[in-house]
């Protein structure tokens, strides 16, 4: 089987969030995930994929790093200690 990515070489390796089958240059062997997975990965605790984006500093968040400000809008837990959580 070939690397879902690229489609080239052989695919040795399980996304462990998507499932995909990648070569080792389209995977991250410290977090056992594909490029696509690492590209869509929460930038406030790396782990989890994320949701949205955050509204003030723009960031990409999952679930568990965002508060909710309204049904469309989130702000990351860094920003929200800052600003929101400080006034
Ligand atoms: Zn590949
Ligand atoms: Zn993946
Ligand atoms: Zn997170
Ligand atoms: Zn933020």
């Amino acid at each position: 089987m070939l690397c879902e990515i690229c489609g080239e070489e052989e695919a040795s390796n399980t996304c462990r969030l998507c499932g995909r089958r990648v070569c080792g240059k389209h995977y991250n062997f410290n977090q056992n995930i594909c490029r696509i997975c690492e590209e869509a990965l929460c930038s406030v605790c790396g782990r989890n994929l994320s949701i949205g984006y955050c509204k003030i500093c723009g960031r990409i968040i999952c679930e568990d790093c965002s508060v909710e400000l309204s049904i469309v809008e989130y702000v990351c837990i860094d920003c929200y200690r800052k600003t929101i959580g400080s006034l």
